[in-house]
Formats: C-alpha cells, structure tokens, sequence
C-alpha cells in the first residue's frame, strides 16, 4: 500500500545540538522536564542504522534547504525570529542575558553558535517533507529531526527553538491548501502545536501523552478542546504513568482513527516521538519498540484511508540514544518505506553501540510485571474514562456507533416491534416523506443529499453510515427524503455509549444525531422529524436523552454562535416533549452553552424516574 517514500535528513541536521554537558544528561527527570536533549550523536546514530540495515540509499533522501522567513512567520514572532539569530553569535547571550530569557533562550534552551542556521534547517527539512507530499512527488515523507513541538509563538521551550512542524502544517494548510489532521504521540503534550492551531478549523491537533498532572508541559488536559471557530479541533488523550503499549494502542483506536473519519483530513502529519519508551528516563508510559511498530502501521494504514496516503512523520522526542531511538527510527522508516528489515540489527552497527541484536523487544509473558495487579487495573480504569470522556466531547455520535469501542455489549434490548410507519411534512423547498424503522437495506438504495456530511467525503458514505446505524440492535434511524428518494435528514436513537452516570440506567436510549441536510433548514424539518421520531408507542417505557456541545461539527457551516446554536437545538427538543435539564455531568457542566435534555416516557416507573433524576447533580450544592 505504499507510494514513494523519502527521508527528510542529513549530516547538516547535526548542527542542532545543544552540545555535552547539558544539565539534562546529569540524568534522569528531576533535573528537567524537557524533552529533546538534541545531541549530535543523535542523527548519526540513526542515520548509520538505517544504512548499515540497506534500507536507505541515496536515492530515498529528499532534497531541504533552510526554511524561509516567510514560512517561519507563519507561526513565529519576526521580533522572536531576529532574537535567535542575534543570539546565535558567539558570546551574545553571556552579554545581555536578561535579553535572552525573554525569549526562553536560557537553561534547556541555552543559546549555541550557529542556532539560528540549525533551527531553519530543521524547519526546511519538515517544510520540504509536506511539499513533496503536497505535491505528489513523495506518498510519504520522514523527518527523524523535526517534530519541535514545544515552541511557542515568541518562545524557546523544551529544547524547541522554531516548531517545524507548527510551520510546516501552516504552510500545507494556508499555501497548497489542504485540511491536516496533526497526531502527536511524544511522551509530552504536543502544546506548541496545539497552540498555533487552537483556533483553525482545518487543522484538527490530537495528542496521547502522559498526562500533565506529572509531566511537563502539564497541558493537554481532555477539555482542551480549541476556540471558535476551531473548536473541537483540538484533542488530547492524557494518559496515566504505567499506561504500556496495550493502554496506549487502545487509546489510538478508539480516538484517532475515528477522529480522521469526521474530520476527514487530507494531509496526515505526525510526531512520532518515542520518549515514552520504558527505558526513556523522561517519562513513565512505558512503551515498547513493538508497541511503536504497532502505532506506525495504524498510522500507515490512517494514511491510506483517510488521507490519500499522505503522510509526513517526524521524529520528534527520545532520548535512550543506544537502544531506543535509532531503533524506532529504523522501524517507522521500514513501515513508511515498503522496506524489510533484516532479521537482526546489523552486527556492524551493534559493535560501536553495546545493545540487543533486535528490533523490538521479544514478546512478553502475559501476567509479567504484576500488569494484573490493583495499580494496573486502576491505570486501566483511569484510562478507559480519559478515552470516554473524549470520545463524547470530540466525535459525533453517529461516528461513534460506526466505531464502537471494542468489547462494547450490548444491554438494551431493541425495542418491541411497531409496523413502519410514513408521515409527511411540507417543507419550505417541498414535501417530504417521514420514515422510520428504516431497514438497512432500503437505506443503502436511497440517495442521500450532498448537504449532508456530518463526517463523510461523500454521500455514497453517508448513506452506508446510516445503514450500519439501523443494523445496530438497539438503534433507530428516522429519515426525511423526497419523493424522489433523497435523503435530507435523519435522526438516530441509539444506545448509549458506556462512559457517563446515565448510560448504566436501564431502559435509556439516545438521540444521538439530528441531522438535515445545508439547502433543507430552518424549515422546521429537524423539528418534525424528531417530532415523528419519538411518537411511537414503545417509547413510552423509555428515558430518552439528549445533549448537545457548545461546539458542533456543524457549527461552523451553521453561521450561528455556540449560544445561538444551543436555543435552536433547545428548541427542537422541547417540542418533541423533552426538557431541558441541568446536570453536572462534567462533559456538560463544563461549558455553559453545552445542553442536556430528557423526555421520560408515561409508563416509565417512578423509581427508573427518580433513579434517572438523582444522577443530574451528583456534586455537593449546600442549601443557602
Ligand atoms: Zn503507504
Ligand atoms: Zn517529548
């Protein structure tokens, strides 16, 4: 499945070296919380392994020159830019110190001669990698020296100088111009690029770290969730010290690829840092090599089906220079290439630098290292409500029914039969046909309206999301199309998905999406379908629920505030019988424009109610 590939480094990039005897190197995490101790040793110890390995030849690399200013202000300050170029010459810094910590240029980032050349090369390498992806000249593109991610707009942090990468998905979003999904899966929170992009729509950030609580930067908390008009743009997974690569893996499927399908990218670029390795002193995830051979080939495989098969990598963080990080270079660089390792790592290679003779490490005995002990039990449980929480706040919920979470069972049973029914509404643009109990089968021969594209390239998708929707056993799907056959809108009743205090209630469904197509609204048809959605008899045993986010995939095509848009979806609600309630439901409570509505059915019995109403407001509100 693999296009051309090509290798974004050379010796030049060993310039960006903040030089020996850094205080980092004294050792392990107390001294700093920084990651990217760059060091010369670095590159060469990567480079002279893929060539000792025959897996790079001269043909593989992909020509870079420093980035241009141009580019670098895409993301930087000029005022911060001239700073690092001043301080670049030999004894600047020593004269006006105070000057350069103003910019961050001091302890982990103290300024070196030359700094200034190194750090736009190390911009022009990832630069040139998403031109020759952008263009169609490479499918795939490694920069092992680049993925910066720290730096900030008018600041040096984290051994970060420029943030390539910041620079180089603004250059791919605002020159060629395509939408890019940025996955950062470094050790640290990827919060340099999370900033630059906070409020951009076309650039959705999703970054697994561990989580802030113990590591630097200490960012990258779940409602992280981006600013206007970019809201939900921005994604983070936070994951608990102990997480492995079981935890890690899970993380990564049950949010980024998901993530890809709704957002639908069409450039992948990621940071592929491998400091949350087991033997990496900066951090506690405790990855393996296999674990990040695992993630490279999701990545790949994201690529493909989401992107057109464009993918930058970059290297980003890692410090173990003997067996970690020349070896997941080695790895990604095989998966991206199409190329075959050898069996072992190349006995040539091994004589300069003392380590194993393997790629990754041999698979471990289940029940190793007390994993199944309570404290992992507990990183797993931890972990899990993380991986909830963020799949409610940052994937639609059709998006979710069409990537469950593995392991998910099924508790509701489907609703007793009713015949399926017809009804009509006429709309402002003509007359529509209500339907509900939609089998399947009738929902993949009808048409369905380009205007609707809740997450989907194409309509053709759309309509096989609807139809893997009514094949789940305990959903509904309602649509309104034209006598013609053309579906304009739909709502779904699912179950829902395990993650909040209510979905343990039994009996309790819900309304996971109300959908009408662009050219069909504001004729009351979201109203009268929902309306028609919930009349049946059978739901009359059932607490339906409902909620709507502050931010909406759709928001942004609506034209309406976050405000605006919660009275609309109030209002749509409320006249299908439900009732707006408060909670203090974090993934509600959170933000004041976020909604959460309910309509308890007749014969609901007055326990399930009261059951149902004791979990709105669990926190402690003293009376006054
Ligand atoms: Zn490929
Ligand atoms: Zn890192």
């Amino acid at each position: 499945m693999s296009g051309t590939a090509a290798l974004a480094a050379d010796d030049r990039l060993a310039a960006y070296d903040f030089g020996p005897g850094h205080p980092f190197q004294a050792g392990g995490r107390e001294t700093s919380g920084l990651d990217h101790p760059f060091r010369a040793g670095r590159l060469e110890a990567g480079l002279s392994l893929l060539r000792a390995a025959k897996v790079l030849d001269g043909g593989d690399l992909l020509a870079f020159g420093p980035a241009a200013d141009a580019d670098l202000e895409l993301i930087h300050d000029p005022g911060y830019l001239a700073a690092v170029a001043r301080f670049a010459e030999p004894g600047a810094a020593g004269a006006d110190p105070v000057g350069a910590a103003r910019f961050g240029l001091v302890g982990d980032n103290r300024p070196f001669p030359g700094m200034d050349e190194a750090a736009r090369l190390v911009a022009g390498a990832t630069a040139a990698a998403v031109d020759a992806v952008a263009a169609g000249d490479r499918t795939h593109v490694f920069a092992p020296v680049a993925g910066l991610h720290h730096a900030q707009r008018r600041r040096a942090v984290g051994f970060c100088l420029v943030n390539d990468v910041a620079v180089a998905i603004a250059r791919a979003s605002r020159t060629w111009p395509l939408r890019v999904l940025y996955v950062d899966l470094d050790a640290h929170h990827g919060d340099g690029v999370q900033a630059a992009f906070y409020d951009d729509p076309r650039v959705c950030t999703v970054s697994l770290h561990e989580t802030g609580r113990y590591l630097f930067p200490g960012t990258g908390e779940v409602h992280e969730l981006g600013r206007p008009p970019g809201t939900g743009r921005s994604v983070n997974l936070p994951l608990e010290p102990r997480t492995g690569d079981e935890g890690f893996l899970a993380a990564f499927d049950a949010v980024v690829e998901p993530l890809a399908a709704a957002f639908r990218p069409d450039l992948l670029v990621t940071q592929n840092g491998c400091d949350g390795h087991a033997e990496d002193p900066l951090s506690d995830l405790t990855l393996s090599l296999r674990g990040y051979r695992d993630l490279a080939r999701r990545l790949h495989r994201l690529a493909h089906r989401h992107c057109g098969g464009r993918w930058v990598a970059t290297g980003g963080g890692g410090y173990d220079l003997e067996r970690v990080v020349p070896r997941a270079w080695a790895l990604l660089w095989a998966e991206l290439s199409g190329r075959r390792l050898p069996t072992r790592v190349p006995a040539g290679w091994l004589a300069a630098r003392p380590g194993p003779g393997w790629w990754m490490e041999p698979r471990r005995r289940r029940r190793e290292e007390g994993r199944d002990g309570p404290a992992a039990r507990e990183v797993e449980e931890r972990n899990r409500r993380t991986v909830r929480t963020v799949r409610r706040l940052a994937l639609p919920p059709s998006v979710r029914v069409v990537y469950p979470l593995a392991g998910r069972g099924g508790t509701t049973q489907r609703l007793p039969g009713w015949e399926p029914r017809a009804g009509r509404h006429l709309a402002p643009r003509g007359p529509l046909v209500l339907r509900d109990r939609c089998p399947a089968s009738l929902l993949r021969r009808l048409e369905v309206d380009p205007g609707i594209h809740t997450f989907v390239r194409d309509a053709e998708q759309e309509r096989e999301v609807l139809a893997r929707i009514a094949e789940e056993p305990a959903s509904e799907v309602v649509v309104a199309h034209t006598p013609e056959g053309v579906v304009v809108g739909y709502v779904a009743v699912l179950e829902p998905e395990p993650g909040t205090r209510f979905a343990s209630l039994p009996g309790l469904l819900e309304v996971g999406a109300v959908e009408v197509a662009t050219g069909w609204r504001r004729g009351g048809v979201a109203s009268a379908l929902l309306r028609f959605a919930v009349e049946p008899d059978p739901f009359e045993d059932r607490i339906l629920i409902a909620s709507g986010l502050a931010w909406h995939w759709d928001l942004d095509q609506s034209g309406l505030s976050a405000t605006a848009y919660r009275g609309v979806l109030a209002r749509v609600f409320e006249a299908a019988g439900f009732e707006v309630l408060q909670t203090d439901e974090p993934e509600i409570a959170y933000h004041p424009a976020n909604l959460f509505v309910a309509r308890v059915g007749g014969r609901v019995p007055p326990a399930r109610r009261a059951a149902f109403s004791s979990r709105l407001v669990r926190g402690h509100h003293p009376l006054p």
